[in-house]
Formats: structure tokens, sequence, C-alpha cells
């Protein structure tokens, strides 16, 4: 099995970090792939350019065998959408199953994404649990979908919906770009290296409104 975990990365911190490492023992993956997101479609553009995104990713994950970089939705063109991404690995992957991983935050926002019901068709997805977001009902579509074990995931390529609960990390890349702008220390929420990174290009440094996290 083959784990994805797309994201802005904008910074990437922590809460990603360690939640990629844990999926990966508790599933047993092989790798798990960072894809950061080139134009996302929901949100406000990232405020580091894609390349220096993937920089401070690939700062972050050094050293860390199974976390893996994948670039695909740097080099398409135009709106990053997952189910194109999906669609891509699985020509590539074949049957291997793959599981989509998304926080709570963005599970509960699935509805709104392009052709969402099809990013089944490719994957399944695992819902980790984020501070701060509750899941909400599940309607039936998911009900249909859900599955409590983990075997049920790697007896199939994909379809089916888990929900995990990883190590509760109350860290968001809006927070810490926050803080840049406000001079404070971000210290432990992210890694020095990345840390290091942003104060020599001197990134975030004007406060951004943003949607709360
Ligand atoms: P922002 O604050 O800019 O919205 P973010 O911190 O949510 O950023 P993203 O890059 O948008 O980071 O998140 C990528 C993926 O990682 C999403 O599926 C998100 O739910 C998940 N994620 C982010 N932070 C955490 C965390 N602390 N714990 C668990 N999952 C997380």
């Amino acid at each position: 099995m083959i784990g994805i975990f797309g994201g802005t990365f904008d910074p990437v911190h922590y809460g990603h970090l360690r939640s990629a490492l844990e999926v990966k023992e508790i599933f047993g993956l092989s790798e798990v792939r960072l894809i950061p997101s080139a134009q996302p479609p929901h949100r406000e553009q990232p405020a580091a350019s894609a390349l220096m995104r993937l920089r401070m990713l690939d700062l972050a994950i050094k050293n860390q065998p199974g976390l893996i970089i994948d670039t695909r939705e740097l080099t398409r063109h135009g709106a990053s959408y997952m189910v194109d991404t999906l669609k891509s690995l699985r020509q590539e992957l074949k049957n291997e199953p793959l599981l989509l991983f998304i926080g709570s935050d963005a599970f509960n926002q699935l509805n709104t994404w392009h052709q969402w019901q099809h990013l089944f068709d490719y994957a399944h997805i695992v819902v980790m649990t984020r501070p701060g977001f509750e899941i909400q009902n599940l309607d039936d579509f998911f009900k249909a979908r859900r599955v409590s074990e983990i075997t049920e995931l790697a007896h199939n390529r994909a379809g089916k919906l888990y929900f995990l609960q990883v190590t509760q990390l109350d860290i968001s890349a809006t927070a810490i770009r926050n803080m840049f702008a406000e001079q404070q220390n971000p210290g432990f929420l992210l890694p020095d290296t990345v840390i290091a990174y942003i104060k020599k290009h001197k990134l975030y440094q004007r406060p951004k409104s943003h949607h709360l996290h």
C-alpha cells in the first residue's frame, strides 16, 4: 500500500510530518508521497512560491526513509485537482492499494472538491483527526464506504473510507505564518532547518488575513 499526502505545505510543519510518519507505520506503507499543490483550487494562493514550498518540504524530510516528495502537481498546468493526481498515480501504480490521507478539516469540505465522488474510484480515503475539527455526520455515500478494519483497505485497491486517530498536534501553517509576521518564535512547531530557510528568504513577513484554524 502507498500513502498520498497532499497539501499546500506553506510551510510544512510537525502536524504534517508526525501524521505522515505515523500513518506509514500504522498501515505498514512502503512509502508516503507528499504532494505539494501548485494552485490550490479551494483557497487563496500560497504565500510562498511553489519552489520555496518544495525546498522546505525537502529540508523537512531529509533522512526520513519512506517519506517521498512527488512533484506531479507542480509540473502539471492549471489548477491542482486531487482527482487528476490520483488518476495519474493509479496509471503508474496499477494494482497497488492507494491511501489518500486528509485531515478532518479537509474531510468536512470534501464535497466541495472537484469530482469528489470519483476520488474513491482511484484510492481509499483515510481521515486523520485534527484538533478543533469534529467530523460532521456522515451521509449515506460515506456510510456505505466506511470500514473499520485495516485489512479491508489492503484487500481492495480503492473505494473505502477509514477514520484514524493520530497524535493530536494543534499546529497550522496559518498560525505559523502569522508568528513569523509578528516576529514571534515558532520553535518546535516545525523543523529548525525550515525555520532557518524562512528567515534566510524573509518569507511570511507581512500578516495575511486568512481563514481561521
Ligand atoms: P493552512 O493553515 O495554510 O490552511 P494547514 O496547516 O492546514 O495549512 P495544509 O498544507 O493545508 O496545512 O494541509 C495539508 C493536509 O494536512 C490536509 O489534509 C490537512 O488536513 C492536514 N493537516 C494539516 N495540519 C495537520 C495537523 N496538525 N494534524 C493533522 N493533519 C493536518
